[in-house]
C-alpha cells in the first residue's frame, strides 16, 4: 500500500497535519503513540522495561516513569541504547501491523525521528515534512508543554535540523507563525488529492 511518511520537528505541527489527513478518511499510524501505548499498566514493553531498568523506573500504576526515564536517557546514552532496543521493535511490529490492516489509497505513518533513523527503516514512498522556523517550534512547545526555552533548544538540538528535513522531503508543508489552520488544511487538502492519484499510479518504494 502507498505509504507517506510524516515528519517534522517538536511542535512542527505534525500531529495538527496528521489530524488534517485523518479528517479526510485517510488512516494514520501514529509511532509516537505506539510508543506510548507499549507503556502504559500492562503494556507489551514494560516487563522488559522493568527487568532491565529496575522497578524504580516503573510507575506505581504499572506504567513507564516518563519522567525518570526521560531524565536518564539524556544523560547515558547506553541506556538510551538499552531502552530503544526494547521499543523499537515492539514499534516496528505493531506500526507493520496497523500498515497491513490500513484500508484506503493510502496511508500516513507519523515518525517524528524518521530522517535522523534514515527513511530505509520506514519503508515509505514519500516523505512529508512539516517544516517551520525553530523560533515558532519553541513558541509553541512552551505554550502546549510548559517547558522552558532551554528544554525545548535542547530537544531541537537533538533532531535533525531544518535544513537536513527539508532536503530529505519529497513534499513539504509550511507551518509556520503565518499558517492557520485553515491555509493548513487547504495545503493537506491539496496533498491528499495528489496522493490519491499517485497511489493509483502505484508508484515505486523509495526502499
Ligand atoms: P508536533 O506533533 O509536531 O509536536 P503539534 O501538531 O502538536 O506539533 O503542534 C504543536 C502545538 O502548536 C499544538 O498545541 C498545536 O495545536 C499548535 N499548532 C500547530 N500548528 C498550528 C497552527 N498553524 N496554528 C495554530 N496552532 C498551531
Amino acid at each position: 500500500m502507498f505509504s507517506i511518511g510524516l515528519t517534522g520537528g517538536i511542535g512542527s505541527g505534525k500531529t495538527t497535519v496528521a489530524d488534517m489527513f485523518a479528517v479526510r478518511g485517510v488512516p494514520v499510524i501514529d509511532t509516537d503513540l505506539i510508543a506510548h501505548q507499549i507503556t502504559v499498566p500492562g503494556g507489551v514493553a514494560m516487563p522488559l522495561i522493568e527487568s532491565t531498568f529496575g522497578p524504580a523506573y516503573v510507575a506505581a500504576d504499572g506504567s513507564l516513569d516518563r519522567a525518570k526515564m526521560r531524565t536518564r536517557v539524556f544523560s547515558d546514552n547506553t541506556a538510551k541504547a538499552q531502552l530503544e532496543s526494547i521499543t523499537h521493535p515492539l514499534i516496528r511490529a505493531e506500526s507493520e501491523r496497523q500498515r497491513n490492516a490500513a484500508q484506503g489509497a493510502y496511508h500516513i505513518v507519523v515518525v517524528p525521528l524518521l530522517i535522523e533513523a534514515g527513511d530505509r527503516a520506514s519503508k515509505v514512498q514519500r516523505i512529508l515534512v512539516v517544516d517551520c522556523p525553530v523560533d515558532t517550534q519553541i513558541e509553541r512547545v512552551i505554550r502546549r508543554n510548559g517547558f522552558t526555552r532551554d528544554q525545548v533548544l535542547a530537544i531541537i538540538e537533538r533532531q535533525a535540523t531544518r535544513e537536513a528535513r527539508v532536503a530529505a522531503a519529497d513534499d513539504v508543508v509550511v507551518n509556520d507563525s503565518a499558517a492557520t489552520l485553515e491555509t493548513l488544511q487547504r495545503e493537506v487538502d491539496a496533498l491528499h488529492v495528489r496522493y490519491v492519484a499517485m497511489a493509483s499510479g502505484n508508484s515505486k518504494p523509495r526502499t
